[in-house]
């Protein structure tokens, strides 16, 4: 045997010897063995892992990617949402438990969140001011009492490690994001600014998490990156959800927000370089320099301190427009109703993290997972699909082969939306609780609420928790219809405890993005390196693949949840995405299949 083959051996036993000591549950379910057998064989620098929710992936990615953890090895991971760190303070929680009893160190996870979540001075009247400029908002002095400390601890323990250990101590079970912030924004005395201290902290923390902002716009990856003093080839980094930066769209700026800015400031050569693509066909490159961007900036911000002093409590306009100008140079403008930015290649999206030691891209909605890596320029990355044996056993997936169930943009009629009401009256008759119904946009949303008859009805800027609390205290069987790209898609929960109140999510049309010149447009020019039907399945049944995952996921709180996926369109015979699924012919197939799941799981 040769001595690379014995380095790899040595390699492997050290990874599982680890492993057997990190992992914070007594067996490893099958689904984590294979998450965990995948980090550790991973031949491609760049692994793409698929597995459903309830695989228990959070525990078996944390545990992986510590045990192959080298010395000084940074490990850094990007949630979307804030919501989404707690899963991974909770796993850690559980690791560091366990180290505490057996005397081994405990790792630290140091969250690095937007000045807002933690400034002591922001209350609710002052929040949105102060998201779009930040200190200057106050004439602050914590910042002075953090650089004291700093000046007192920089002779021997450096700051960095005081936070650390104070964060670390604090991380066991049952502590989330939330406990941790009000550790560094309450507990620590002295420390002045909690945002400084985080920052402070970035250079020797085990862990660092943070959200999406801090990995896509560059000036805030410049300050993570530099905080860290990272080295990239000693650096994995987890993207959890990642199937959100397959997004078409790379931001979006209604003209309305254009005018109100003008009437802010007046004139400014930004504006009115928007104002002449306004409406304009075709892909624009944007020919704006920093200079002028600088410029927007400070009278955007000028602008808001001024009406802050003056006792308003609006947001500028103006640094709307040059938050979504920020990343001009690697995008596309279109201007169809609405301002759009679209990458000009998306396959570039990864490439300031393309060089690290390892880069793992998580996601419960992967599939296809070819479409995936291509999409975000990783096409040799290792893949592997997780499916959920719990949630294969709590869930039904129904798709429907019926020829008159269709949104197709050509074939909408009064018939068929009479037919689509018939199904879902069939439908809503045998599910035994609560009912989402999406459709593809708010027109569609309106159209199914009157056919249905249910007064539970998203409609665009409603004050959202108000109307979640009325389909909680709803005490017959509810029908809620939702456009696909709403605020209820986007993440709400209707929960109860820690279970989720809907019984069924049925998608009425798939969400395929509306139909524009624009999408032409930039399916066009994606066409020169995907090639035409690549393209055009990208920037459409992808879109709608993420789409209608994430509307079904307002199902699944967790692994326990027992419901219905029901999906009425056609179309899905051509997309993979939906492994277990059940065709049926037509709505008594339907009925039929949700009674036996309904009664096999006595809830009928
Ligand atoms: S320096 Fe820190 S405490 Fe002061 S305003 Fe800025 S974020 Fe808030």
């Amino acid at each position: 045997m040769n001595s690379e083959s014995n380095q790899g051996r040595n390699e492997f036993v050290n990874f599982w010897e680890r492993l057997n000591d990190i992992f914070p549950y007594h067996n490893y379910r099958r689904e984590q063995f294979a998450i965990i057998s995948a980090i550790q064989k991973a031949t491609n620098n760049v692994l793409l892992i698929d597995a459903e929710t309830g695989s228990g992936k959070t525990a078996a990615v944390l545990s992986a990617i510590l045990s192959s953890q080298e010395k000084n090895e940074k490990i850094l991971i990007f949630t979307k949402m804030l919501g989404q760190m707690d899963a991974w303070f909770r796993e850690l929680g559980l690791i560091n438990d366990y180290n505490r009893k057996t005397n081994q160190s405990i790792y630290s996870l140091v969250p690095l969140v937007g000045k807002s979540h933690v400034c002591p001075l922001v209350t609710k009247n002052n929040r949105k001011q102060f998201t779009q400029i930040g200190c200057p908002l106050f004439n602050c002095s914590h910042n002075k009492a953090f650089h004291l400390l700093e000046e007192e601890y920089s002779a021997g323990k450096t700051l960095s490690n005081f936070v650390i250990s104070q964060i670390s101590d604090f991380i066991k079970k049952g502590v989330g994001l939330a406990e941790v912030l009000w550790l560094l924004e309450n507990r620590i005395e002295n420390i002045g600014c909690p945002y400084l201290a985080i920052k402070a902290a970035l250079k020797n923390a085990n862990l660092v998490i943070t959200t999406y902002p801090f990995l896509l716009n560059p000036k805030l990856r410049e300050i993570l990156f530099e905080n860290m003093d990272i080295d990239l080839a000693n650096t994995t980094i987890v993207i959890d959800e990642a199937h959100n930066l397959a997004k078409g769209d790379f931001g979006e700026l209604s003209y309305r927000a254009l005018y109100r800015a003008v009437n802010e400031i007046g004139h400014h050569p930004a504006f009115e370089m928007l104002q002449r693509l306004q409406g304009k066909e075709g892909l624009h490159k944007l020919d704006i320099d920093e200079g002028t961007l600088d410029d927007l900036r400070n009278s955007g911000k000028q602008y808001l301190l001024n009406r802050f002093e003056q006792g308003h409590r609006d947001i500028s306009f103006t640094l709307k427009v040059s938050e979504f100008l920020e990343n001009h140079y690697s995008c596309y403008l279109t201007s169809d109703k609405k301002f759009t930015l679209y990458l000009k290649d998306p396959r570039n999206i990864l490439n300031s993290i393309k060089l690290s030691k390892q880069m793992i891209l998580l996601s419960g909605t992967f599939r296809p997972l070819k479409h995936f890596s291509d999409f975000l320029g990783v096409p040799d990355a290792n893949k592997i699909i997780v499916l959920s044996e719990k949630l294969g056993k709590n869930r039904i997936v129904l798709t429907t082969s019926d020829p008159e169930l269709t949104m197709k943009y050509h074939g909408r009629s009064t018939e068929r939306y009479l037919h689509y009401r018939k199904t879902i009256k069939h439908l809503v008759d045998v599910i035994p609780g609560h009912t989402l119904v999406f459709t593809p946009n708010y027109e569609l949303t309106a159209v199914f609420a009157n056919l249905l008859k249910t007064k539970f009805v998203e409609i665009p800027n409603q004050p959202i928790t108000k109307f979640i609390n009325e389909v909680k205290k709803s005490e017959e069987k509810a029908i809620v219809v939702a456009p696909a790209r709403g605020k209820i898609s986007e993440g709400i929960e209707i929960v109860q405890g820690d279970r989720s109140l809907i019984s069924a999510v049925i998608i009425a049309g798939l969400p395929f993005p509306p139909p524009s010149r624009s999408l032409r447009e930039i399916i066009k020019e994606y066409s020169k390196f995907w090639g035409d039907v690549r393209a055009t399945n990208y920037m459409n049944y992808l879109q709608a693949a993420v789409t209608m995952r994430q509307c079904l996921g307002r199902m699944i709180r967790s692994e326990n949840d027992i419901g219905s996926w029901i999906i009425l369109d056609n179309r899905i015979s051509y997309m993979d995405v939906f492994p277990r699924a059940i065709e049926c012919k037509n709505s008594y197939k339907m009925v039929e299949r949700l009674k036996f799941f309904y009664k096999n799981h006595k809830m009928s």
